[in-house]
């Protein structure tokens, strides 16, 4: 499938949250790359995960963040937002505005509200309040996740000489 995006090595890795269907891939997509999570995302997966899922380390966030981070790929910045404990607590939403493409992870599902992880510190009454959110400041974004796949591993800039996968 990867194949399908760019023949490129993936550069960076950005982990909306910790659950495995969304992580579970770390150790063998993000190996060489630079995975990105929000803190309580890498402390959940720290604590759930047997260490024979992450011997060394290996599939564990890098890099982490509070609040908010901007990722640079050629032009195009991709911002990480943490609006607090939605569907988990480590949540993050990926924004690129160039492409007016958001990112949800789990916290949007169409027609059906997200499985609530109350174990791990999600919060049902802030998910509502980042819905709000979204759809109050994001709200002509429209699906475009192919188009904007294609431009970022076109870019020919030495930094971009690689995949970004979400
Ligand atoms: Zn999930």
């Amino acid at each position: 499938m990867l194949a399908e995006i760019s023949s490129k090595p993936v550069r960076c890795l950005v982990n909306t949250h910790y659950h495995f269907d969304h992580v579970g891939g770390n150790a063998v997509i993000g190996r060489g790359a630079t995975i990105i999570a929000h803190e309580n995302c890498k402390k959940t997966m720290t604590a759930n995960l047997k260490p024979e899922e992450t011997p060394e380390g290996v599939g564990l966030p890098q890099e982490t963040y509070e609040n908010e981070k901007i990722v640079k790929i050629g032009e195009i910045a991709i911002g990480l937002l943490h609006l607090g404990p939605a569907h988990t607590s480590g949540d993050t939403i990926v924004v690129i505005e160039s492409e007016k493409v958001v990112v949800a992870g789990d916290t949007f599902f169409n027609g059906m509200p997200p499985y609530i992880d109350v174990k791990n510190g999600s919060d049902t009454a802030n998910w509502v309040t980042l819905i709000g959110k979204l759809a109050e400041k994001y709200p002509d974004y429209k699906e475009r996740a192919a188009k904007t796949r294609s431009r970022l591993s076109s870019s020919t800039s030495s930094r971009t000489s690689r995949t970004t996968i979400i």
